[in-house]
């Protein structure tokens, strides 16, 4: 396992940079530097962008069909569950996810992406004639072309996935820009694509940091931007985007609600909060932050919510028992303990955790934390935290519990906890979000990902995933005499 790099990733070959800028790599479960990667500079960037144009006019890609593109596809899942353990042990190592959650989700969920991508990629119709009375119009499918992508740490192989597998399928090429926290799992990606047989240019990284990521936005060689990360930063590169007039799919924060309904199973409602509430410890884009509870039964499902993040084993992440990792970063740690003293400040009621864990004093972890008497204009229940804090929100009556999980600046998740998966769907019809579950919550690769509001912008997944990577052309023809 390589934790340092000292290129960027272009034609299918390790790069030399043009400077010496790196950035620093940092074991979260210990707090201790690992290695170095590569801070990228505008020339990089430069450099991967054209060979990425040059990839996509070379027949050797271009002209290759759905069915040619779809077995390159699955032979990079192939290549890539090969370097499984690998994978999963760097990112665990970089990012802090319990290598568990890392195996199933991040590379498993990876390979899997791939595959179904190959398939959509082999019902495409590349062209389909219009033949009317009045026309006949050949309408045809085409790559937008070079994809920029640039990646978040929590999700550094998934996420990019979701983004390089639709690209690939319809025939884009890439420049990929990872987190600078997980600049290397990115390589081991790099390597399995040119394993997989995909001609030099089709798939480029180049590691670094926001600067990396704001010269590949601005590039004009980059045709489409593809974004995973802070709503802040969607909007800088919307703002690029807006101004070249690049279409952009942006993935961004959240402060989704778990609706707990009068007749909920509590007990099974406590058994699911870590999972759905606070994922790899609360650092997914669409944990369910916000527990809104009916007033009758407020301290009940306080209980639950106490009970079940309690639940959290916490430790490194690269041991099999660990299912609560710590925060990626130490400025993260100190973000989420600032909006721990703010909830008190507040006036909220912290009833579990807030400080760090005893016996953990290497990395960067944070008690599992719950807070009560939350109302819904506190900053701890408006703003994203990224971390492993809950916020319980009373409500009276299904209609105010709806009203309170759409007062919110984002729509990117949700959930609905009932006995009656009617009554769920009534509720759920109603939240004004991008996705949301009944007595669960979990992205399906079939089905569209993406956020309402200040989560973003476009789809990604599903058969609308392909499309966000898809430009038409109508050739009219002259109408028969
Ligand atoms: P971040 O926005 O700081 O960074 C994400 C990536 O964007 C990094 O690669 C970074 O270098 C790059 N970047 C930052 N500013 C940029 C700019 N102006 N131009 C170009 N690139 C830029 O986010 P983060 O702290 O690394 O990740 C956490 C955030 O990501 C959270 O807000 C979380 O909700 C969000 N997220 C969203 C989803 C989703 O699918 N909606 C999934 C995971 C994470």
């Amino acid at each position: 396992m390589e934790l340092s790099r000292d290129t960027h990733w272009i034609d299918n070959a390790p790069a030399r940079p043009s400077g010496s800028g790196t950035v620093t790599l940092t074991n979260p479960s210990t707090g201790q530097v690992i290695g170095t990667a590569v801070d990228g500079s505008a020339t990089d960037v430069d450099a991967a962008v054209r060979s990425a144009n040059r990839a996509l006019r070379d027949p050797a890609w271009r002209d290759l069909g759905p069915a040619e593109r779809a077995a390159l596809l699955r032979g990079l899942a192939d290549a890539l569950d090969r370097r499984g353990a690998e994978l999963a042990e760097l990112v665990s190592t970089q990012n802090g996810m319990p290598i568990k959650m890392v195996r199933w989700g991040n590379v498993g969920g990876s390979s899997a992406s791939y595959r179904y991508f190959a398939d959509l990629a082999e019902q495409q119709i590349v062209e389909d004639e219009r033949a009317t009375p009045y026309s006949r119009t050949r309408v045809r499918r085409e790559p937008v072309g070079t994809v920029g992508i640039i990646a978040p740490w929590n999700g550094p192989q998934i996420l990019v996935a979701w983004k390089l597998g639709p690209a690939l399928a319809v025939g884009c090429t890439a420049v990929i820009k990872p987190a600078e926290e997980t600049s290397l799992d990115a390589f081991v990606l790099a390597e399995a694509v040119a394993e997989a047989g995909f001609p030099p240019g089709v798939v480029n990284v180049v590691t670094g940091g926001r600067d990396t990521g704001a010269a590949l936005v601005a590039h004009r060689g980059v045709h489409k931007v593809a974004f995973t990360g802070s709503t802040a930063a969607g909007r800088a590169i919307a703002e690029v985007c807006g101004s070249q007039l690049k279409p952009a799919t942006l993935e961004l924060g959240g402060k989704s609600a778990a609706i707990v309904l009068d007749d909920a199973d509590l007990d099974a409602f406590g058994k699911a909060v870590t999972r759905i509430c606070a994922p790899n410890s609360g650092q997914v884009c669409y944990s369910c932050t916000r527990v809104l509870a009916p007033r009758g039964s407020y301290d009940a499902v306080v209980d639950a919510v106490v009970a079940g993040m309690r639940t959290a084993r916490l430790g490194d992440a690269l041991f099999e028992t660990t299912n609560f990792g710590p925060l990626v970063s130490a400025r993260q740690r100190t973000r989420v303990e600032d909006y721990v003293d703010l909830g008190s400040s507040e006036g909220a009621d912290l009833v579990l955790g807030g400080s760090r864990p005893a016996g953990l004093d290497r990395g960067f972890f944070v008690m599992p934390t719950v807070f009560r008497g939350v109302d819904n204009s506190m900053r701890i229940a408006r703003e994203e935290i990224f971390g492993p804090v809950l916020v319980v929100i009373a409500y009276d009556g299904d209609d105010e519990a709806v009203a309170i999980a759409n007062d919110s600046d984002y729509g990117l998740g949700g959930s609905v906890f009932t006995a009656d998966p009617e009554r769920g769907l009534g509720i759920a019809r109603r939240v004004e979000t991008g996705s949301i579950g009944i007595n669960t919550y979990e992205p399906t690769l079939d089905a569209p990902f993406g956020g309402v509001k200040g989560s973003g912008l476009g789809r990604e997944l599903g058969p609308e995933g392909l499309e966000a990577y898809v430009e038409y052309k109508s050739i009219y023809n002259a109408p028969a005499m």
